[in-house]
C-alpha cells in the first residue's frame, strides 16, 4: 500500500451491549438470524457487576488515550432494560466520562416514552431509530414475533421524541437499511417529511457465500443503481437532509476522513462490549459464520486488562482486517474512498475475509456515478 495512507490507532467507539434480547424480529437481524446463537446463552441485560467493572475500565481507558471515543448503547434492543437500569448505567458512564464523549443509543424506536428520553436528556444520551422507509418498505422486515408490521409503534416513537423538551439534542437522526427495489426518492422525502435531523443507509449483510438480498449475483449493480438515485434526489435538493454515507463520501473525496467504518481507509478502533462483559470483535461478523466475532483470547472487562488487551498482538490483527488485501482492492482506482468495504461483506470460506467486497459492482458503479455528478456540478462554477 502507498505511503500516503495513515492509519490510527485508537479506540473511536465503545459499542455496548445492554441487553441480549430484542422485542422484535426483523427478518435480515445479523444478531437472531444468521446462524450465530451466542445471544441465547447470554443473560437479558448488563449486569450491575459487568456495569461497575466496565465503567472503571473505560475511566481508564479515558486516561490512557487523548482522543474521545463514542459510546454506542445497542442490544438486542437496549431500551428493554428499563428506566431504573438505564438511569443507573448512564449515571455511572457520566461518573468517568465527561459531556464531552457523546454517548447514543440505537432503538427501534417502540419502547421510547417521555420517561426513558427524561433519563437520556439528565444524561446527555442522544437516541438514533431504525427505520428502513415508509410503511410498505419497513413492514416487510422489520417485524414483531408474530411477523406483524411494527411501522405504527415506531412511528408512535418518533413522535414522543420530537415532541421532548431536549429534542433538539435528543433526536439523533434515523438508520435504514435499503430495500433495492425501493424507490430511493420516495424514501428520501417521506425520512425527511418524519423531520429527521438526518439519516444514515446500510447495504443489508451478506457476502461471496451468501448474497445479500436483492442482489442477483457478485456482478449485479442494484444497491449502486440505488444509491445512484439517492444522490441525485439528495444533490436536486435545495434543502437537503444530511445522508451520512453521502457526506462521509464526499468528505473522503476531498481528502477528508469517514465519520464510521466501512469507507475510505481509516483504520477505526471498535471494541464491543457484549451483555456478559466479553469483548467482541466488530458484531456484524456474526453474519460471516457462528462465532466470527471472538477473539481466540478474549478477555471480559471483568477481568480488569481492558487496556492489556487492547495493545495485544490478537487486538491489533483484528484491527488490521479493515485493510483490504486482495489484490483487486490494492490495484483499485477507487480504493481510497471504497476502502474495500465492510469487513463481513468480503467473506466467502475459500478465501475468508481476503475477497474484495461482495458489493464491489455496486460501489464501482455508484461511486463512478458519484464522481461524474460532482464533476458535473463544479463545472457549473467554472
Ligand atoms: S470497489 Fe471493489 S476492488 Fe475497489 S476497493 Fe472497493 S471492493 Fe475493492
Amino acid at each position: 500500500m502507498g505511503d500516503n495512507i495513515t492509519y490510527h490507532s485508537e479506540i473511536d467507539t465503545v459499542l455496548i451491549k445492554v441487553a441480549s434480547r430484542c422485542n422484535i424480529d426483523c427478518s435480515y437481524c445479523y444478531v437472531y438470524h444468521m446462524g450465530d446463537d451466542n445471544w441465547s446463552r447470554l443473560s437479558k441485560f448488563m449486569s450491575d457487576e459487568t456495569i461497575e467493572a466496565m465503567c472503571h475500565q473505560l475511566g481508564q481507558l479515558s486516561v490512557a488515550q487523548d482522543k474521545i471515543f463514542s459510546i454506542v448503547l445497542h442490544g438486542g434492543e437496549p431500551f428493554l432494560m428499563g428506566v431504573p437500569r438505564l438511569r443507573k448505567l448512564l449515571s455511572k458512564l457520566r461518573q468517568i466520562l465527561s459531556e464531552d464523549y457523546p454517548i447514543s443509543i440505537q432503538t427501534n424506536g417502540i419502547l421510547i416514552s417521555n420517561e426513558i428520553l427524561d433519563v437520556c436528556a439528565d444524561y446527555q444520551a442522544s437516541v438514533a431509530v431504525s427505520i428502513d422507509g415508509p410503511k410498505d418498505i419497513h413492514d416487510k422486515v422489520r417485524v414483531g414475533h408474530n411477523s406483524e408490521g411494527t411501522f405504527d409503534a415506531v412511528i408512535k416513537g418518533i413522535a414522543v421524541l420530537k415532541q421532548h423538551s431536549e429534542t433538539n439534542f435528543l433526536n439523533a437522526g434515523l438508520l435504514a437499511v435499503i430495500d433495492p427495489t425501493s424507490n430511493p426518492s420516495t424514501v428520501y422525502h417521506f425520512f425527511k417529511s418524519l423531520g429527521a435531523p438526518s439519516v444514515d443507509f446500510l447495504y443489508k449483510d451478506g457476502n461471496w457465500d451468501r448474497l445479500p438480498d436483492g442482489k442477483k449475483s457478485i456482478f449485479s449493480v442494484e444497491y449502486g443503481k440505488w444509491m445512484k438515485e439517492l444522490l441525485n434526489v439528495y444533490l436536486n435538493d435545495a434543502d437537503p437532509i444530511p445522508i451520512r454515507i453521502i457526506d462521509d463520501m464526499i468528505k473522503v473525496l476531498l481528502g477528508g476522513i469517514s465519520s464510521k467504518e466501512g469507507l475510505g481507509l481509516t483504520d477505526f478502533g471498535i471494541i464491543i462490549i457484549d451483555t456478559d462483559g466479553t469483548i467482541m470483535k466488530n458484531d456484524t461478523l456474526k453474519s460471516s459464520y457462528n462465532g466470527a466475532d471472538k477473539f481466540n483470547h478474549s478477555v471480559n472487562i471483568k477481568d480488569k486488562n481492558l487496556l492489556g488487551f487492547l495493545s495485544s498482538v490478537e487486538f491489533r490483527c483484528y484491527r488490521e482486517m479493515q485493510r483490504p488485501k486482495n489484490t483487486n482492492c490494492l490495484s483499485c482506482t477507487n480504493l481510497n474512498l471504497c476502502g474495500g468495504g465492510m469487513i463481513l461483506h468480503r467473506w466467502n470460506i475459500e478465501n475468508q475475509f481476503e475477497n474484495p467486497s461482495v458489493y464491489c459492482s455496486d460501489q464501482m458503479y455508484f461511486i463512478e456515478n458519484m464522481k461524474s455528478s460532482l464533476n458535473a456540478i463544479l463545472k457549473n462554477y467554472e
